[in-house]
């Protein structure tokens, strides 16, 4: 009994650290936020599968955190989501996006296309269209460099409207990705009402194709030849293994990202890699 109560202080005193942690962080969120500094943006590369060249790069944003080392999206992105700190964060990212592509047109590089992630809150955000107009005319970059990555699930329930804003984001120039596409609930019929670009193979499936048991084989070939029909760039996420490149041969598959093609990295690292295609081709 006694050692039962002990068990319980011990786990009462864990969860308190962990609720007091996430208190911390979110405070650090918070200010970090104020000025922007320790937030940047590293690129993976996205491979065109039939000539090997990088054809985009997708913006992944890290915090360098004082003392806790560089912190991925998936511990803050969610955080931020909560706490309302999501708008002000994707503010940072597509102002840090700018930037890089700034100081790359400046270095007289030819850029690909660059993909941003974009968190529901920010899409249904109302003006989000114009305050992207807005910004992009400002820093005098070419909207069709720009490609907004959402998932399927941020458009449930309010499909109309959002086809509304996709299409006035489309009509201005960028270029449209659903991501991580396979894991939502909508139907593959829906897709031909959606103006998307491209269509991303979420990572789930190109990891099961290891597995001959598992079902994701017909999956993909089932997305990819649809997708293809309907005139999207069809891209496998999270390649990781010359065996998985290979396989995705047998498919309609145009584009590659994954840790096989390209690790996601610095600007100025990515931008070397970029130069050094050029330099090849
Ligand atoms: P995502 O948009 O699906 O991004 C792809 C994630 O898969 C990235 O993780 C990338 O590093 C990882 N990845 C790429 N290739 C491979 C591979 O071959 N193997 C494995 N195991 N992983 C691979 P990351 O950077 O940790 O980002 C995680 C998620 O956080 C992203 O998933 C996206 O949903 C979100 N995120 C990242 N940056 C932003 C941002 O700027 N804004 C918003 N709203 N969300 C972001
Ligand atoms: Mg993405
Ligand atoms: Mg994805
Ligand atoms: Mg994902």
């Amino acid at each position: 009994k006694k050692e039962g109560r002990n068990t319980y202080r011990l786990y009462r005193s864990e969860m308190d650290l962990a609720v007091q942690n996430h208190l911390t962080l979110e405070t650090e969120l918070r200010t970090m936020l104020d000025t922007g500094d320790g937030l940047f943006m590293v690129y993976q590369p996205l491979v065109s599968r039939e000539t090997g060249l990088t054809v985009s790069a997708e913006a992944l944003v890290r915090w360098q955190h004082p003392t806790r080392g560089v912190i991925p999206p998936g511990e803050f992105i969610p955080l931020a989501e909560r706490s309302g700190l999501i708008l002000s964060l994707g503010e940072r990212v597509l102002d840090n996006v700018i930037s890089d592509i700034l100081r790359w047109q400046q270095q007289g590089l030819e850029i690909v296309p660059i993909a941003i992630n974009l968190s529901a809150a920010q899409f249904w955000q109302s003006g989000f269209v114009q305050h992207v107009e807005r910004k992009l005319a400002d820093a005098s970059i070419c909207p069709e460099l720009i490609t907004f990555e959402l998932t399927e699930s941020l458009l449930l329930n309010k499909q109309a409207q959002g086809i509304e804003i996709l299409t006035h984001l489309s009509e201005l120039g960028c270029r449209i990705a659903l991501d991580d596409f396979g894991t939502g609930y909508s139907s593959l019929s829906y897709l031909q009402h959606i103006p998307a670009h491209s269509l991303k193979i979420d990572r789930s499936f190109i990891e099961a194709l290891d597995d001959p048991n598992q079902s994701s084989r017909p999956i993909i070939a089932a997305i990819a030849s649809m997708a293809q029909e309907l005139g999207l760039t069809v891209i496998a996420e999270g390649v990781e293994s010359e065996e998985q490149w290979a396989m995705l041969g047998n498919y309609a598959i145009d584009t590659i990202q994954g840790f096989y093609t390209g690790y996601p990295v610095e600007a100025d690292t990515f931008s070397m890699g970029l130069t050094s295609q050029l330099s090849q081709a």
